[in-house]
């Protein structure tokens, strides 16, 4: 066997076994979408031992010595430059995952899991009773936690960036800190502005009644028509809306439906069907290999946020879909128009709870979350003072003050499942989606003309050429400046949105 042939080989012996950790990792996650979905409540105790030995077995292959001895086989001739380009990807991420595994010892593990089980249960309670003792504690335990966490994986100058990297490889707090502080400032220069217009809008329409199957079967239709692939996909109803994969050609969503609020359906299903498409559009060569899947968190949520917000609350999207929808609901709509419905779809006013938190002054409720996160990892704040620090921001920033905990610090589950360092991700996926938006604008002319009469495939195609088909075999910031020319930013974003304010506001 010459060298080269050796190195496919053993490249091929590792990329086996990645193959299988993708399987059970595919298998997991049917079992987590069937709790989510049709499982009945019976089944909790077996189906959580069933999820625990998955991720057990996925430990252990991947920390097992065979792999180890594959990679360094690969790695210790130098024979990583006769691979080709998608198999040194793949072997950089299952190098990543490896080191993720081996890096946190198991008792570390089984702490954390034992530690954030229990402390959702608190999270709840204490949520329940707007009452953040009783969730003090445990969030103590989490913080503590988080920074041995930090400190098993390794850090260059701040913990908390050994946190934001599990959901966003690469990114920093101090590539963060100013991009936020700018984008804090714009916002708070935009509130302003909304507050000084002359032309307020109401969104009372929305919260009367709208049938739930109506509801449904119009959003449904909806990411049909901009090019979710039924074919290889399917939506049902939860709790909490997600989408979840099970392979490039297994894309499953979840909506559910209020009566009393049309937007949840409508836009969570576009939001969702925005992950979804990303997940469709990867190369397929990728299958069961590590690289079939978004490369971050952030740019996943681009592809959400983009659909969601940048497409589906636009004012040629309504000329085009307006029509369909005041026919569905006749009775509600029939005295409204398409121009007006887009300006209530886009009502922005300051409001306590992040998830019902419109495109601009959601960023805010991040930037909060980051700074106490950072603070917090740092030990420059202490867990007591949480409530306090939170409502002081609430107000500086949007000058509104929580009533109770409920609605102020313990709104979010995060933090009770140790997903320090998640809540950059929502922001990173509007500043990106804006960034992608802005280069898409001149390489398609028509653009806007294109939304307005229906026509999405050259704007799927454009995503799909340059985000989708990589999956994670190009890194966020490759991606980024591989598009853009340039990285991180928030200027497209207060550019794009100042449009729209301009346009629903003035
Ligand atoms: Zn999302």
């Amino acid at each position: 066997m010459n060298s080269s042939t050796q190195t496919l080989d053993t490249f091929n012996r590792l990329l086996q076994t990645a193959k299988t950790v993708s399987d059970l990792s595919s298998a997991s996650a049917v079992l987590g979408w069937d709790q989510e979905t049709y499982m009945p409540d019976g089944a909790a105790e077996e189906r959580a031992e069933q999820l625990s030995t998955l991720q057990a077995l996925i430990h252990q292959m991947m920390t097992s010595d065979e792999i180890g001895t594959l990679i360094d086989q690969l790695g210790s001739n130098g024979s990583e430059g006769e691979l080709e380009e998608w198999q040194r990807a793949t072997l950089r991420e299952i190098i990543r995952n490896r080191e993720q595994a081996v890096k946190l010892p198991e008792a570390f593990v089984r702490e954390m899991s034992k530690v954030t089980s229990l402390a959702q249960q608190s999270w709840k309670r204490g949520r329940m009773a707007a009452d953040f003792s009783i969730f003090r504690d445990d969030l103590a335990r989490i913080i503590d936690i988080k920074r041995r966490h930090a400190d098993y994986i390794g850090f260059a100058e701040n913990p908390y960036d050994a946190l934001i990297d599990l959901y966003e490889p690469g990114m920093t707090a101090a590539q963060l800190r100013p991009v936020f502080d700018r984008l804090k400032a714009g916002t708070v220069r935009l509130l302003d502005k909304i507050n000084a217009s002359p032309n307020p809008v109401s969104d009372d329409i929305l919260f009367t009644q709208f049938g739930a199957e109506k509801q449904v079967a119009f959003a449904k239709d909806t990411i049909k028509q901009i090019g979710f692939n039924f074919t290889d996909g399917r939506v049902d109803l939860s709790a909490h809306p997600f989408c979840t994969s099970f392979g490039i050609r297994d894309v499953r969503l979840t909506t559910r439906v209020y009566e009393d609020d049309l937007r949840s359906c409508l836009f969570g299903l576009i939001h969702e069907a925005g992950h979804g498409m990303y997940e469709q559009g990867i190369d397929r060569q990728y299958t069961r290999t590590p690289l079939a899947e978004g490369t971050s968190m952030g740019i996943h949520e681009s592809q959400s946020l983009f659909w969601e917000n940048m497409i589906g609350r636009s004012p040629e999207f309504w000329r085009w879909a307006y029509p369909a929808l005041q026919s569905t609901f006749p009775d509600r709509l029939s005295s409204i128009s398409a121009e007006e419905f887009f300006r209530i779809v886009n009502v922005m006013k300051p409001s306590m709870i992040r998830v019902e938190a419109d495109e601009l002054t959601y960023n805010l409720h991040i930037i909060l979350r980051f700074e106490i996160e950072d603070d917090l990892i740092n030990g420059r704040l202490e867990v007591d003072h949480i409530p306090e620090v939170w409502n002081a921001k609430m107000e500086e920033y949007l000058g509104i003050v929580p009533a109770n905990d409920a609605e102020g610090c313990l709104q979010d589950v995060h933090w009770s499942f140790g997903g320090q360092g998640y809540f950059p991700s929502y922001s990173l996926g509007k500043l990106y989606a804006a960034m992608f938006q802005r280069v898409m604008l001149k390489d398609i002319p028509d653009y806007y003309g294109q939304i307005e009469r229906g026509e999405f495939g050259e704007i799927l195609g454009w995503l799909r050429t340059h985000i989708h088909r990589w999956g994670k075999a190009k890194s966020p910031s490759e991606l980024t400046m591989e598009i853009c020319g340039e990285p991180l930013s928030e200027s497209a974003f207060l550019e794009y949105i100042e449009g729209k304010i301009d346009r629903v506001y003035y």
